[in-house]
């Protein structure tokens, strides 16, 4: 039986990441943190930390599946995998007061984050 190649690859890790060719700081730092991607010889998964709450004072995170592609594929492909998942509403949100792009987890309400809550609506978590 032959293994197949498995390649765990961080966020930080990816090539693109640190090269600066278009991808933003805000978004790196995102995908340093919250991106996570299996490499197999027949497979690419890509994860997303997401962020949930027990309590106010107690963030839970777990690791999930957001895309399954059938094969290995390029850096340059992962990259755009990438930018739609930033894109996506359902894992990251950009925040109308500061502009920084945030897991959803980290909002307050639909379009502004925690940070934000507190410093201009005087919202204590
Ligand atoms: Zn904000």
């Amino acid at each position: 039986m032959i293994l197949p190649r498995i390649k765990v690859i961080i966020g930080s890790e990816l090539s693109f990441v640190d090269s600066k060719n278009g991808v933003k700081m805000d978004e790196e730092e995102l995908i340093k943190e919250f991106i996570c991607i299996k490499r197999t010889n027949a497979s690419t998964e890509i994860f997303v930390r997401l962020i949930s709450w027990e309590g106010p004072h107690n963030p839970i995170s777990q690791w999930k599946i957001v895309r399954t592609i059938k094969k290995d594929i390029s850096d340059e492909q992962i990259a755009v995998e990438l930018s739609r998942i930033l894109n996506n509403r359902r894992y990251f949100i950009r925040c109308k007061e500061c502009n920084e792009l945030k897991p959803k987890g980290w909002m307050w309400e639909d379009n502004i984050c925690q940070s934000c809550a507190e410093r201009n609506h005087q919202v204590v978590f």
